[in-house]
């Protein structure tokens, strides 16, 4: 059964190469510094809100130093389009603070200093780490959860297993990509709602029970 699961992701991974051999991250930025910012950003708001807002945001405010003269209220006007903007202020404004006493004003390059800014997760780290750093890492949202257990090579129900056992099953050449194929391929093909089955690329090797012909 393993055998025949690493086989089918073989396939699909060696399909979304084929067609997208470099996808990527749809968030807007123009410093490893706006990135950061952009994926704590993310959290429960998509990706073209994100740019919207932070088009705005970034003309003046993106180094840490300018956020934390912006402060957390003046912040909090200029993103309260965003869910959890009120939260997502707060620990921007503390990571910018521990950015500029911490690390000198940059961005860890490693999970643990990551988890220790508010408001990065694992996911975000892996994305920072991936993006930034060119680590083979493997980010699991809500997109990467849902196609993954849907596909039915890896069946989990909490993030953090799927995370590990994605980690241990793709193949160190795929890893890179992994997060971006999926994601991309869970925003516009395999919806949440309504998969768009009939059209999807990898339908041969998905056993979802409820496919949408
Ligand atoms: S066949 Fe449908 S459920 Fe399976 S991956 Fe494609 S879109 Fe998703």
């Amino acid at each position: 059964m393993r055998n025949l699961n690493l086989n089918r992701l073989n396939r699909i991974l060696i399909i979304f190469s084929k067609i997208n051999p470099k996808p990527k991250i749809e968030l807007t930025f123009s410093s490893d510094f706006e990135l950061l910012i952009s994926v704590i950003l993310s959290a429960q708001s998509t990706d073209r809100m994100v740019n919207i807002v932070t088009k705005n945001l970034y003309k003046h405010t993106n180094t840490p130093k300018s956020f934390l003269l912006l402060g957390v209220d003046n912040l909090k006007d200029l993103i309260k389009s965003l869910g959890l903007f009120n939260k997502k202020s707060r620990n921007i404004i503390q990571t910018c603070s521990i950015l500029i006493n911490k690390f000198h004003g940059k961005i860890p390059n490693n999970m643990f200093d990551l988890l220790s800014l508010p408001g990065v997760g694992r996911k975000t780290a892996n994305i920072i780490l991936n993006s930034i750093f060119k680590k083979n890492t493997i980010a699991v949202d809500t997109h990467v959860f849902r196609v993954c257990n849907r596909i039915g090579f890896v069946k989990e129900k909490r993030i953090l297993n799927m995370e590990k056992k994605l980690f241990d099953i793709v193949p160190e050449k795929f890893k890179f990509h992994f997060h971006n194929w999926f994601v991309l391929h869970g925003r516009y093909v395999c919806k949440s709602k309504h998969p768009k089955c009939s059209l999807c690329i990898i339908k041969n090797y998905c056993e979802f029970k409820y496919k949408n012909f």
